[in-house]
């Protein structure tokens, strides 16, 4: 289980999104990568390796987004590779998915889903998720995330972006830990309270079962 970044607010998000991934290293892990909601959609970026491959990744690309998501991976199910780093996109690229820990019962869903018709491009339990999310939405948020969180089986928690929501963070937890941390410029989301020092003058540990919807002022949560 690795490390999970996300921010929304009134600020670029990729320098609070880096500094984020940097303090989470030290736990270890094989890749990095971040999705942005920018003008354009959803953007990803990822890198095999350190945290600084993934800036060199990013290099002096200037992207215009207040919203994004960040993970290190410990790969669990599938190589180490860019293809298997987070984030990863739904068929569609409605959603894009970082994920902290294991889908248990992840080889019969995706037997399922490819029986269905759709496409893998990784090894990792976290895109059987990110197609879920995608087939379940009905454009009702709440409903068809719960609907996705009820058929997956073992240990979560997901930090989610939706290309129709630029101004919302998605966050998911099941036996697996995220923090919400607030301040004056919005919200800093992570798996481990050190990501958000300095940042934080509030947070928040979400408790297992809940679902957070996160906007640049306020929080919702649904158990
Ligand atoms: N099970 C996922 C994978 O292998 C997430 C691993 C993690 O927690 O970093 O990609």
């Amino acid at each position: 289980m690795c490390g999970i970044i996300g921010y929304i607010g009134k600020e670029n998000s990729v320098p609070y999104l880096v500094s984020g991934l940097k303090k989470l290293e030290y736990r270890g892990y094989d890749s990095a990568g971040i999705a942005l909601h920018t003008e354009k959609g959803i953007e990803v970026l990822k890198a095999t390796g350190r945290v600084c491959n993934l800036e060199k990744a990013i290099g002096e690309k200037e992207f215009n987004s207040c919203l994004g998501i960040g993970h290190t991976r410990w790969a669990t199910h599938g190589d180490v590779s860019q293809c298997n780093a987070h984030p990863h996109l739904s068929y569609k690229g409605t959603f894009a998915v970082v994920h902290n820990g294991i889908i248990e019962n992840y080889a019969a869903l995706r037997d399922k889903l490819k029986d269905e018709g759709y496409a893998f491009v990784s090894d990792t339990d976290t895109e059987v998720a990110a197609h879920l999310l995608e087939r379940d939405y009905n454009g009702s948020l709440i409903s068809s995330l719960i609907n996705t969180v009820k058929k997956l089986e073992g240990s979560f928690a997901f930090a989610i972006l939706c290309k129709d929501l630029p101004d919302t963070l998605i966050l998911i937890k099941k036996e697996s830990p995220l923090i919400i941390g607030k301040s004056n410029e919005g919200f800093l989301v992570a798996s481990d309270m050190n990501a958000l020092s300095p940042f934080a003058v509030e947070t928040v540990k979400m408790a297992d079962g809940e679902i957070a919807l996160v906007k640049k002022d306020s929080v919702s949560f649904f158990d």
